[in-house]
């Protein structure tokens, strides 16, 4: 462990991985502290999938830049790291499954063609088919978009890391417990009886990050919200599609990855604390949503069932940039369901800040300030 960094890192997901990639990438020093392993929780259970024009509102263009950043990078961690992140460009249903919700679908075909990466069209029900057989004939059609990406979110995580090792960031495998201040500027990060010393400290704990609050004496309204996902096997050939639906109104995707398993997900359930036990409820949930939109799942065998927690804040936007009061402090957090795709432009615009105290993309709506 070094005992002296320019920047420390607190949590080693893919938020707090791709910061330390992007800073490392422009000559910074510095130290990832990680309580657990690298990608051990959401952002190694993670769908991973990366579809930026699912999501309407004031994330809207990070979300579409990120989507750009991550096809510039994508090849460059996997090279840097020799890891292999298992990525597939898929086409994406999001499927009628009842007669009232034609209208608005059909809506979103505009809006997603107004984007120049994207091209959509609205599929009647037989066109649905003709696709993919095997999604049920009792649908209403569906918008199609070409072309998003889905990956496997934990060798992402560890080839961003292991991308940021190899241009020399430090990974410490051990419990950030607070932070020496000099006056109000952080200038160490306290790990059990060690100090990392070190000019700027940034925050990524995830769901996690409420933790923090007394170590700036200022709420962070970070909540766990948990996520449950199923993956089967049984297909003969392979579902090259991502299939999303709302189903008795809860939303479920469907789609077969590299590792040819059938992911079906994903709950989301709040309240239930750092609880990350899978239930049977949740099983049973995903396996009928994934029946309706796919009939012959019914006799797909059980692969694995995990359950993981997104980070979400009291508002549901992400929590970025400078931590108010305190010089030297910086906080990433709040991505929710989104931070697989969020990482790249997060990882830009924190070490932009970091190093030259401001940047080019939009984040300023989405600090913490706005909270108080
Ligand atoms: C079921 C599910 C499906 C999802 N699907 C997608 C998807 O398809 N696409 C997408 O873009 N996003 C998806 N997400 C969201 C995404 O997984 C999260 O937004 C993202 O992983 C959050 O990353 P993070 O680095 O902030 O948090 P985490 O991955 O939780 O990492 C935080 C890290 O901080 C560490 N830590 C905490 N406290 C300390 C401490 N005191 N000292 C040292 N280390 C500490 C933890 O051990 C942890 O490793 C999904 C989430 C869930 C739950």
């Amino acid at each position: 462990m070094r005992s002296h960094s320019e920047v420390v890192v607190v949590g080693g997901g893919i938020v707090g991985s791709s910061i330390a990639h992007r800073l490392a990438s422009t000559g910074v020093r510095v130290t990832v502290i990680e309580r657990d392993s690298i990608g051990s929780h959401a952002s190694g259970f993670a769908l991973g999938l990366l579809n930026p024009t699912n999501e309407t509102g004031n994330i809207e263009a990070l979300n579409h830049l990120s989507f750009n950043l991550h096809k510039q990078q994508l090849d460059v961690v996997q090279d840097e790291s020799g890891v292999d992140a298992h990525v597939l460009t898929m086409p994406h249903i999001e499927l009628a499954l009842a007669e009232s919700e034609i209208p608005d679908l059909k809506v979103e075909v505009a809006r997603i063609n107004a984007f120049s990466n994207f091209k959509s069209s609205w599929l009647e029900p037989d066109e649905v088919r003709k696709m993919e057989p095997r999604i049920t004939d009792n649908n209403y059609g569906g918008v199609l978009v070409e072309d998003v990406i889905m990956l496997d979110s934990y060798n992402l995580t560890l080839a961003t890391g292991q991308a940021a090792e190899a241009r020399g960031v430090d990974f410490v495998l051990a419990e950030a417990t607070g932070i020496v201040y000099e006056k109000d500027k952080a200038v160490g990060v306290a790990v059990g009886s060690d100090t990392i010393a070190c000019d700027a400290v940034v925050l990524a704990l995830g769901p996690w990050s409420g933790t923090a609050s007394l170590w700036i004496d200022i709420d962070i309204p970070i909540v766990p919200q948990k996520g449950e996902i199923v993956r089967v096997e049984g297909f003969e050939h392979p579902l090259r599609i991502h299939l999303h639906g709302m189903v008795f109104g809860d939303s479920c995707s469907v789609v077969e990855k590299a590792d040819g398993a059938t992911w079906l997900a994903a709950t989301v359930e709040n309240g239930t604390g750092f609880n990350v036990t899978p239930s049977g409820k949740a099983l049973e949930s995903l396996s009928q949503r994934g029946m309706r939109m796919i009939p012959e799942l019914e006799s797909h065998q059980l692969v694995l069932h995990t359950a993981c927690m997104r980070p979400v804040a009291s508002d549901g936007d992400p929590i970025l940039g400078k931590v108010p009061g305190k010089e030297g402090m910086f906080i990433a957090t709040g991505t929710g369901g989104k931070g697989i795709l969020l990482a790249p432009v997060i990882g830009r615009a924190l070490a932009d800040l970091i190093t030259t105290g401001e940047t080019d993309y939009e984040i300023s709506e989405f600090g913490l300030d706005r909270f108080s």
